[in-house]
């Protein structure tokens, strides 16, 4: 459960950091963004952890599980870099796909494999 929500954690961040870096060009509402938006990732950061803590202090799921899932998920994508691909997969030819695309590039398939992550 908490490696679920750490994954949408990092989306989230990913999302704020993109629009942090937006705020790099502007003015003092700029700045004052950046700080709200770090401050709301603080929160976020606090409460994955309590999240963690709660799972990690009800179940037999340990600190070295977490690490190992979170390490397993990065390399999905080829890379161990702490980022997650965003591409989707073909359910057809099983190659990556460019998650704007509704149909795969090379087979033409339309029906393309989306996780729960992938809507959120
Ligand atoms: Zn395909």
């Amino acid at each position: 459960m908490s490696w679920i929500w750490n994954l949408i954690q990092q989306r989230q961040i990913r999302n704020l950091e993109d629009r942090s870096a937006d705020t790099l060009l502007g003015n003092k509402e700029n700045r004052r963004s950046k700080a709200d938006l770090e401050e709301r990732i603080d929160q976020l950061s606090l409460i994955s952890e309590a999240m963690w803590e709660l799972l990690r202090d009800s179940s037999n799921i340990s600190e070295t599980m977490l690490l190992n899932k979170v390490e397993e998920i990065d390399i999905r994508d080829g890379k161990l870099d702490g980022k997650k691909d965003k591409s989707k997969l073909c359910n057809s030819c099983g190659r990556k796909i460019n998650p704007r695309r509704k149909q795969c590039v090379f087979c033409g398939e339309t029906e393309i494999i989306e996780s729960a992550w992938e809507k959120v």
